[in-house]
């Protein structure tokens, strides 16, 4: 299937899930910048997230809520009729 969302508040068609209690890793690469004193520009390499859990989905640009839950988001989206469903797509009996 295919999402096509669209923001009712602001026309955005991005939507992004936000996630809480996770933990970040990232790698610190070795061309860092030393500008004096304790003040360093670091230079950042692979990252990894580990845990968390889906606090929300919501519009990339504004923030406007769509649902908590991925059930809700499809829920959002079927009512509203953003999504396109393909041939390959399964549906249950
Ligand atoms: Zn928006």
């Amino acid at each position: 299937m295919t999402i096509k969302f669209k923001c009712p508040k602001c026309g955005n068609t991005r939507v992004e899930e936000v996630m809480v209690n996770v933990t970040v890793s990232s790698e610190i690469k070795p061309d860092a910048t030393y500008h004096g004193e304790d003040l360093v520009d670091l230079s950042y390499g692979e990252q990894t997230n580990e845990g968390g859990e889906v606090d929300r989905y919501q519009c990339q640009e504004c923030g406007w809520v769509l649902g908590g839950d991925a059930k809700q988001l499809m829920a959002f989206l079927l009512k509203n009729k953003m999504v396109e469903f393909d041939d390959d797509d399964g549906f249950p009996d």
